[in-house]
């Protein structure tokens, strides 16, 4: 039985839940609320900053 971790980060603008993708990278962009993002990872969790 193989569990796939699906990691989820929470937008600041909208407060929704996004799936970061399994290949993801810090300072990757990732798109909600028709906003663009930059995806972080600190203390074992993701996040998302508005770039600027
Ligand atoms: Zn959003």
């Amino acid at each position: 039985m193989s569990a796939v971790r699906v990691d989820l980060v929470s937008c600041p603008v909208c407060a929704g839940t996004l799936e970061v993708p399994p290949d993801a990278q810090p300072g990757d962009p990732m798109e909600c609320c028709g906003k663009r993002f930059i995806l972080t990872y600190e203390y074992g969790s993701w996040a998302l900053e508005r770039p600027g």
